[in-house]
């Protein structure tokens, strides 16, 4: 496990000259850098993103977005986590956990534990609330809950009344399918106390989209 925020590209680590220049903040090349869509909103619900490693490098990835705009946050990559270390992570500051993550009942024949039931009370206390984004396809975010039982214990929340997708890039596996920083916004949406608040999250998304549709050949 390491921090996002280490993950300096070979190319600018390793070559004495290097090719691309990389923005440190967002860690792409300068010339596709999207610190320009990056707006400091605060949270009364802490984050805490987990970022599969097939992610780090993709280019339509909106959860580096998601955290440098989001405070606070915390961003580490990896599939398999340090039972310990992921504990530490989902327990500072004494914050409870909330996974963002559907009711899947059929992943309980995956040898997924079904989770424990989610305490009402405690949705209405965001200062109280850590909530824990798996970034990661679907596929690869039910191996990450398999690989960390830690997550499998958490309390989830799941998206209700799911709102049309900004996302014109990736395509979907299903057509309500959100990307990170969406399903995020609208979980904020819900359990912090001002969605206007949120908009601005979503705002910058598009700006983020456009951009990259902007590198899509038509
Ligand atoms: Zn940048």
């Amino acid at each position: 496990m390491h921090s996002g925020a280490a993950g300096v590209p070979a190319e600018v680590a390793e070559s004495a000259a290097p090719r691309r220049a990389f923005c440190a903040r967002c860690l792409r090349a300068q010339v596709a850098c999207i610190c320009q869509w990056i707006t400091p909103l605060q949270s009364s619900v802490e984050l805490l993103i987990l970022q599969h490693p097939l992610e780090v490098g993709n280019a339509k990835n909106s959860a580096r977005l998601l955290h440098l705009s989001v405070q606070p946050s915390t961003m580490v990559v990896g599939e398999t986590f340090d039972a310990a270390a992921l504990t530490a992570l989902l327990e500072a500051g004494g914050r409870t956990p909330l996974l963002l993550y559907p009711d899947t009942p059929g992943d309980r024949s995956l040898g997924i534990a079904p989770p424990p039931a989610c305490d009402a009370a405690l949705l209405d206390d965001p200062a109280r609330l850590r909530l824990v984004i798996v970034d990661a396809t679907w596929r690869k975010s039910r191996k990450m809950l398999y690989l960390n039982p830690a997550l499998q214990t958490l309390p989830r929340f799941a998206l209700r009344a799911m709102p049309p997708s900004h996302y014109r890039i990736r395509k979907a596996h299903a057509p309500d399918q959100l990307s990170t920083l969406e399903a995020a916004a609208y979980a904020l949406m819900q359990l912090d106390a001002a969605p206007a608040h949120w908009q601005a999250l979503l705002a910058a998304f598009d700006g983020f989209v456009g951009q990259q549709l902007r590198y899509v050949p038509a």
